[in-house]
């Protein structure tokens, strides 16, 4: 008899052992984790920031491509002008040279003539005079024309000078946004090394809750507090306790709550924990349950029925948090339409309580 005590003691010790070994080590892997996912929201944290400013950037670009095609519209309307004004200096230049010309050479030869057949002097004077007149006015509106003209150019030069203060904007914003793009790509390089570090310092502390899980040694005091509703439906259909059953028609104890909701309505973990089953299960369709630690020194559990394997997201050995989606509903089982079967189980033997008195 000493001796089964002795080695029941040894037993016991080298279980606990071996689960303290495994709880220590979960503890290392779960901070190595919780750094992986610090420097994994920094990083998410950068690149928002990325984009915030890359926004500005495509914003300044947009404005200053604005910019100028409403100044290339405006120095297009100033050539359009100028080729009028030119055609009509142009014209008065040619005018002006012409009769210039004419009043020298007429004036010295024509004009002689003009003297010697006037009738008199006063009238070649007058003849001489009309036509230096109508010369001087074509001088004057031909550098009239001139003068718009350089004004018009003036005024092309200073809007081309604006166009370059824009290109130069615009290079500026595209060159930052070059290299924030090239900054971008990196982080996010780095952001998916953190995930694939994750999955597989998840995967370490899920290896290491099985073993807990299988040596019976999984344990942590619950998390304080209610539970939190387990999905993003509301609807209770049918609440816990004896009831005749919609699918066998017996008077039978329905070991939970039913919440009716559309197909794939998200299923969330009422507490945090670690899920100890995700399985197909005969009337429950697919069964989730999820160990929450425990409350008053009896272990608390919650299970979640009827989904279909494919909307399922988590696996036996996984940390869930409070509110996690672990699921969708459905009507896998022995159900008549989409809902969730929820229960809240106790103690080692897992007996079912009114979910409702958990809930907040
Ligand atoms: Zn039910």
């Amino acid at each position: 008899m000493k001796q089964v005590f002795t080695l029941f003691l040894v037993l016991c010790l080298t279980l606990s052992t071996v689960g303290l070994a495994h709880a220590n080590e979960k503890d290392k892997v779960k901070q190595e984790l919780e750094k992986i996912q610090d420097d994994k929201s920094a990083i998410k944290k950068d690149l928002d920031q990325l984009d915030e400013e890359m926004k500005k950037n495509r914003d300044t670009i947009r404005a200053a491509e604005k910019e100028m095609i409403k100044i290339d519209k405006e120095v297009a309307e100033i050539e359009k002008k100028m080729e009028g004004i030119k055609k009509e200096e142009e014209h008065y230049k040619k005018l002006f040279k012409t009769r210039i010309r004419k009043l020298y050479q007429q004036g010295e030869v024509g004009y002689m003539v003009s003297l010697l057949e006037s009738e008199s002097f006063g009238q070649f004077l007058a003849r001489f005079e009309s036509i230096r007149l109508i010369a001087k006015r074509d001088h004057s509106l031909f550098y009239n024309y001139v003068r718009l003209r350089e004004e018009k150019e003036k005024q092309k030069k200073e809007l081309l000078k604006l166009r370059k203060e824009q290109e130069k904007i615009t290079a500026k914003a595209e060159k930052a946004y070059k290299e924030m793009l090239e900054d971008a790509k990196k982080k996010k390089g780095k952001l998916s090394e953190l995930e694939n570090l994750e999955m597989i310092k998840e995967a370490e502390i899920r290896r290491i809750n099985l073993k807990l899980i299988q040596s019976n040694q999984l344990s942590f005091p619950y998390e304080g507090g209610p539970m939190s509703w387990p999905s993003a439906s509301k609807r209770v259909t049918s609440t816990f306790g004896m009831r005749s059953h919609p699918v066998s028609g017996g008077y039978r104890m329905h070991s939970g709550i039913d919440i009716g909701g559309s197909y794939n309505t998200p299923i969330y973990a009422a507490a945090s924990g670690v899920v100890v089953e995700s399985r197909t299960s005969v009337g429950y369709g697919w069964l989730i349950v999820i160990y929450h630690g425990n409350k008053d020194g009896t272990p608390l559990y919650t299970w979640y029925a009827h989904s279909y394997p494919n909307q399922v997201r988590v696996r036996p050995g996984d940390e869930v948090k409070r509110g996690q989606h672990i699921s969708g509903i459905g009507s896998n089982g022995m159900s008549t339409g989409n809902h969730l079967h929820f229960e809240v189980r106790i103690g080692r033997n897992g007996q079912a309580v009114n979910p409702m008195s958990y809930l907040k």
